[in-house]
């Protein structure tokens, strides 16, 4: 079999982790938790970074920070993760959803605009597969109308804005290293804050509501509890683990990168065909080389392509299910048809795409597509 995913070890992931046992300090903040944030900041230029134990918990902190109370509209992509939205619904945030672009799973930026009402907070960007949403104008309309924007950067490592890294445009970003992205430490991931007036709240909310990162900076000479917070930070068993990945992140995106390529080139005559949409890249975005999918003509040849590679031992996978038509939120959404949300959910498919993925390997998965279309056509 074929699996979607696989995790990919750098080799020194145990090294790290062995070196962190035997330290002696178990809890997060720690040395491997400094030296990866240090990593983020000289690498993308990011003004502050907090490592956590999801992207889920990042987006959670982007919500308190950005300061949400009940009522208070965010405005985001129905094609997305759930997390993107539960962390604002949490904090009583009522969800305005945006359609996707027609050759893009990203949010149409055009139609964000018309949803801002005096009760707008902020608006959320997801990078799909980690490609960058145009966000030159979600800025600009955020600076018109005092927004803030946070980044769902989740799949958006080492990925580029007209040369400026995705995490570092938004006030706010969101990173993830679940393991099923480019850069992992099975569960985890990162706030990253650009906006000099969120960087020292961050912490304290990261810690627990308390100065204790001060206090350990000798700035307050004792701690407590000075706002709201959680417990978001990962042990330190997490972030060395995370350290040995980062140390290789050149490694991975080379090998994921041509993966992706090679993908691109081997269906390129299937979309030229007309029977496939390949990904499009826009001219200010970068491929990171996240995931590869293929858009089909309809949710039946999807589905039926599924199962046609399970069959060959092969496993592809369908993405997001639209968070406006959810059973959650159905009732909840304002009406407005989403319809490329809805293209994106009915025939959109991903292909396997892992560091470890053989040439032989990705020959079958093409060959495999290629035939299906044939067979397609024959019948
Ligand atoms: C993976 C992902 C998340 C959630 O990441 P976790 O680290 O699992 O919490 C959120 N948003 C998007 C777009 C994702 O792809």
């Amino acid at each position: 079999m074929i699996p979607f995913n696989k995790p990919h070890l750098t080799g020194k992931e145990a090294h790290y982790l062995y070196q962190a046992v035997s330290s002696g300090k178990l809890s997060g903040n720690g040395f491997f938790t400094r030296k990866v944030q240090e990593a983020f900041c000289t690498r993308y230029a990011f003004l502050k970074t907090l490592l956590t134990t999801s992207c889920t918990d990042a987006l959670e902190m982007t919500a308190i920070l950005a300061n949400i109370q009940p009522g208070d509209e965010v405005i985001m992509p129905s094609y997305t993760f759930v997390s993107t939205a539960n962390a604002f619904v949490l904090r009583g945030a009522v969800i305005r959803f945006i359609d996707s672009l027609s050759s893009h799973p990203n949010m149409d930026h055009n139609s964000i605009e018309e949803l801002i009402s005096p009760k707008t907070k902020a608006i959320v960007a997801m990078h799909y597969a980690g490609v960058a949403c145009d966000m030159d104008p979600i800025m600009q309309l955020a600076g018109k109308h005092g927004l803030i924007v946070i980044e769902d950067a989740a799949q958006s490592i080492d990925s580029y804005y007209n040369a400026r890294p995705l995490g570092g445009i938004g006030h706010l970003a969101a990173f993830s290293f679940h393991e099923t992205k480019n850069v992992i430490s099975g569960e985890g991931g990162m706030l990253v804050v650009n906006d000099i007036r969120f960087t020292e709240r961050a912490e304290i909310i990261w810690e627990k509501g308390t100065n204790r990162s001060a206090f350990f900076r000798g700035e307050v000479d004792k701690y407590g509890w000075v706002d709201v917070g959680s417990s978001f930070l990962p042990s330190e068993i997490v972030a060395s683990f995370l350290f040995a990945q980062m140390e290789e992140i050149d490694d991975i995106q080379t090998r994921r990168i041509s993966l992706w390529n090679r993908y691109y080139e081997g269906l390129h005559e299937l979309a030229q065909n007309g029977h496939i949409e390949l990904p499009f890249i826009p001219s200010w975005a970068t491929n990171n080389g996240h995931l590869f999918y293929i858009v089909c003509g309809d949710a039946c040849q999807r589905d039926r392509l599924i199962e046609y590679l399970r069959n060959r031992e092969i496993q592809a996978v369908f993405h997001y299910l639209p968070l406006h038509d959810s059973k959650f939120f159905k009732a909840r959404h304002d009406g407005r048809p989403l319809p490329m949300t809805e293209k994106y959910s009915h025939n959109l498919l991903r292909l396997p795409l892992y560091y470890d993925l053989s040439s032989d390997e990705q020959d079958k998965v093409i060959e495999t597509v290629k035939s299906f279309y044939l067979e397609l056509t024959r019948a």
